[in-house]
């Protein structure tokens, strides 16, 4: 349940509500909003005497939530979420435009992307050093030398950098070298690794999995959030269908629909969404209309040689088209980059 607190609570009363809630076992989240600060209880309600606890002094109200997510509810923050790394802000109006190779090749394709993308408009970076590969016989990525050359490229253009985490083995390298841990598709589920980014400062994007549903990409981000960290951004990356036209599905309506239920930002990727690169651009911008709160965007210097994804890349000229093309569409849904 939420126990939403009075604007003007003293300290006593909040430490008072805290004690009473904690003598009833539960486990306790402070959610701070814009005015009031709002604690997230999760236990066992059933000992709770609503009417009592309702009347304790500096309560305002208090929220039974009913989905099996508790911390990542809208009812938690409605005003939702804002990731804030430096310049670059997600949610809350604020649009996050970030794009870059699939993976990291060298420091030629990574430095010279990374200044197109800025100069372009766009406000993050995003380069592969560890890569979920289907096959093992692919490119795996730079691994550690990837992450330097991804400080590197943030050094020169100033994006704040995000790659992705696939093993626990890692996360001491990435949340010294990367600015937002992303956590792919195919580990959406890994539990152990959800809890390790949990436990760790840096935001997280996490992307659905290939297969999972809305509750159970929700309840992904729960586990992130039970562990103390609540900066996640979700991404919705296309899902597996029966479609064979397509890479995935990409599924617009899961937008509007998972930010009603959760106050966390929601930012799309239409290149994994379709393999396409000739329907990225049309997808991103049916995603901002559909309410996303920024994109993902695979950008390569020379698309056609890549060592990855090259089928879904933009070259540098594609990407300025989509920035141009995605400027009305911004406005119109209030968006700022
Ligand atoms: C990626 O972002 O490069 C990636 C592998 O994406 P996903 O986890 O969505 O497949
Ligand atoms: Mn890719």
């Amino acid at each position: 349940m939420i126990i939403v607190t009075n604007s003007g609570i003293t300290k006593e009363q909040w430490n008072n509500i805290w004690e009473k809630l904690e003598s009833w076992g539960f486990q306790l989240h402070v959610i701070q909003g814009v005015e009031k600060k709002v604690i997230g209880a999760v236990g066992d309600k059933r000992k709770v005497d609503f009417h009592f606890l309702e009347n304790i002094p500096g309560v305002e109200k208090v929220i039974p939530i009913l989905s099996p997510y508790k911390l990542a509810a809208k009812d938690v923050k409605p005003e939702g979420t804002i990731i804030e790394i430096g310049n670059l802000k997600i949610g809350g109006g604020h649009f996050g435009l970030i794009a870059g190779p699939c993976a990291v090749e060298s420091e030629e394709q990574l430095i010279q992307i990374a200044r197109g993308l800025k100069d372009a408009g766009a406000n993050g970076l995003r380069g592969g050093a560890f890569k979920p590969r289907t096959s093992p016989y692919s490119f795996q990525g730079l691994e550690k030398e990837g992450l330097l050359l991804l400080a590197k490229a943030r050094e020169e253009t100033g994006l704040p950098v995000i790659t992705e985490l696939m093993n626990l083995t890692e996360l001491d390298l990435l949340v010294e070298y990367a600015d937002i841990i992303q956590i792919g598709a195919r580990n959406m589920q890994n539990f152990g690794l959800l809890k390790a980014v949990g436990r760790q400062p840096k935001p997280v994007l996490l992307k659905r999995g290939l297969a999972a549903t809305i509750e159970e990409w929700i309840m992904a981000a729960e586990y992130i959030i039970a562990e103390g960290n609540e900066k996640v951004i979700l991404c919705e990356r296309g899902i597996r269908t029966f479609e064979t036209a397509t890479r995935n599905t990409l599924d617009l309506s899961a937008i509007p629909l998972v930010k009603s239920l959760t106050h966390l930002p929601v930012v799309v990727d239409p290149s994994h969404g379709t393999g396409k690169r000739k329907l990225v651009i049309p997808m991103a911008k049916a995603a901002i209309v559909a309410g996303a709160d920024g994109l993902l965007i695979e950008a390569h210097p020379d698309p056609a040689n890549a060592w990855s994804d090259g089928e879904q890349s933009l070259d540098l000229a594609e990407f300025k088209i989509l920035v141009e093309q995605i400027q009305p569409l911004l406005e119109l849904e209030n968006k700022r980059l």
